[in-house]
């Protein structure tokens, strides 16, 4: 019988200290995830940047599709996304000031802005709205003001033409079909480097050019060797469709507007 209560004792104990193992390490997780996560969000750092150029073609050849900016139908050349900081490990700062977007700021790149940098979304064909969505989000993790943000973005689109580099190599927006090789190789020969190259999907499912990531240094000047891969990078082969005043859902707003006005 005391054999049977000392082995019991033995049982309870054994039993609370793994209890106790076990909320002291639940207490040590929860407590590390706190800190990583407000590491994370304190962590402003950044290692390059990423300076993403998009074709509006494969934007708006989508089942979301695209409306034109007010300021009218962008040309057929791959147009500005944004400038974004980032991480060699592949993470990114965003959102780290409250910096307000201010286009009186930048009024001499305004026009170059308009040209270069427009919207296509449906959500609101204004420029600035667009510009103040990259601002906040990835400008203000820059350390570059305002006015450099937008014009070295402008520097570095009109400094390296890379709709001329594709038409160089014979690689035109025909709907046809070119080798990822292709492409990127006559990327790297006007940028000295191989951008990451980003494809999206029409709504047949087809694998379409979309965007463009050429690596620049932290002085947002200097195109470097690219440290990270972006998460998808396009491989095969990949259309490159045409783009033209069809692509967008502009004349489907104004007939519907029309036909609501009758
Ligand atoms: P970001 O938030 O800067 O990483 O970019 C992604 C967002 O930008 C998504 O909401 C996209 O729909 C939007 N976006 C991408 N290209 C364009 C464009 N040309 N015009 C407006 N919004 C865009």
């Amino acid at each position: 019988m005391a054999l049977k209560l000392l082995a019991l004792g033995l049982l309870f104990l054994a039993a609370f200290a793994a209890a106790e193992v076990e909320s002291d390490s639940e207490f040590a997780t929860s407590d590390s995830s706190v800190e990583r996560a407000s590491r994370k969000k304190a962590n402003k750092s950044f290692d390059f940047f990423y300076f993403v150029q998009q074709w509006p073609g494969s934007f708006c050849d989508t089942s979301k599709g695209c409306c034109f900016p007010v300021t009218g139908e962008p040309g057929a050349e791959f147009g500005i996304h944004g400038l974004w900081p980032n991480r060699n490990d592949g993470t990114w700062p965003a959102s780290c000031t409250n910096e307000e977007f201010d286009e009186s700021e930048f009024k001499d790149v305004l026009a170059n802005m308009n040209t270069d940098w427009g919207t296509l979304a449906c959500s609101s064909s204004h420029n600035e709205d667009f510009w103040e969505h990259e601002w906040s989000k990835h400008g203000t993790c820059s350390g570059l003001s305002q006015h450099d943000y937008f014009q070295r973005s402008i520097d570095l689109y009109n400094d390296y033409d890379i709709t001329g580099a594709l038409a160089n190599a014979g690689i035109v927006p025909d709907d046809s079909f070119y080798p990822i090789t292709k492409i990127s190789q006559a990327f790297k020969d006007v940028l000295g480097f191989a951008p990451q190259i980003e494809c999206n999907k029409d709504p047949q499912g087809n694998k379409q050019l979309y965007q463009v990531y050429i690596c620049v240094a932290k002085d947002a000047k200097t195109l470097i060797k690219c440290p990270a891969a972006i998460s998808n990078p396009c491989q095969g082969n990949v259309q490159f469709p045409v783009f033209d005043a069809s692509s967008s859902k502009n004349d489907e707003t104004a007939t519907s507007t029309g036909s609501e006005e009758l």
